[in-house]
């Protein structure tokens, strides 16, 4: 039975005030690995990964999933989970997707009559599709240009 008259042990006060969430020992892994290692060049990095590969050997799988990227290369143990691009493919697959749409849309436009409505029902789910097969080779991509950066982690304010 619980005595509530017994002082409580030091270890009980629960989880510290403080969390550095940034600077967390996986983070700190994958650094130390990175350093270890002699990168590809860049494009190579970028096209592995454009392609769903491990962008430092090539040989891995980038993703578990659509877009969910492994946590660690199953062939070089690269810490792919590491690398967090958050909103950067996104933003180029539809900065990429809307220069693709709207050159089309003029073109089209100049050189047809074709009604606005015939317009908007083929360009519309063209444009999900494009971003739809754009998303992963982008957000691949990403990942390689951030590992080749050593670009780890969760962003930390005023540190390096
Ligand atoms: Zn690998």
């Amino acid at each position: 039975m619980l005595n509530l008259d017994e002082p409580r042990r030091q270890d009980d006060q629960g989880p510290p005030a403080y969390e550095d969430r940034g600077a967390s020992a996986g983070d700190d892994a994958a650094r130390a690995w990175l350093t270890l290692q002699t990168l590809p060049k860049l494009p190579l990095m970028m096209t592995r990964g454009g392609i769903g590969r491990c962008p430092v050997c090539g040989e891995g799988r980038l993703y578990a999933g659509y877009l969910r990227v492994v946590e660690r290369c199953a062939s070089c143990s690269a810490p792919l989970g590491a690398v967090r691009a958050d909103d950067a493919p996104p933003y180029f697959t539809i900065f990429i997707t809307a220069h693709l749409i709207i050159a089309l849309v003029v073109v089209t436009g100049q050189r047809t009559s074709l009604p606005v409505w015939s317009m908007i029902a083929f360009f519309l789910p063209l444009t999900v599709v494009i971003a739809m097969l754009l998303l992963r080779p982008v957000k691949g991509a990403t990942v390689g240009v951030m590992l080749k950066l050593g670009l780890i982690g969760e962003h930390r304010e005023g540190t390096g």
